[in-house]
């Protein structure tokens, strides 16, 4: 199992990577845009937001720079928009 923290939103889950289908096991936290989501879907949620900033990892650097900075962008906008919903 690896508690696994998104670099676009801050989701946190917990998904077994060790299996093809990379099963999701829970959550921990659910931002401001997912919090509403069912538990069968958030791991695709989150994925496919997160998947929007995949690059080749070929090496560029200044792509890989311009790709952080919108990473980091997403993130703050996210946060701002409220402290979305945790599991205790
Ligand atoms: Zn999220």
């Amino acid at each position: 199992m690896t508690t696994w923290f998104s670099d676009t939103c801050p989701c946190i889950i917990d998904v077994d990577f060790s299996v093809p289908q990379q099963t999701f096991l829970g959550w921990t936290h659910k931002c401001e845009i997912h919090k509403d989501l069912p538990d069968a879907s958030l791991k695709g949620q989150i994925i496919a937001q997160n998947a929007i900033y995949k690059i080749p990892n070929d090496g560029n650097k200044a792509a890989k720079a311009t790709n952080d900075a919108a990473k980091k962008t997403e993130m703050n906008r996210i946060n701002a928009l409220g402290p979305g919903v945790w599991n205790n």
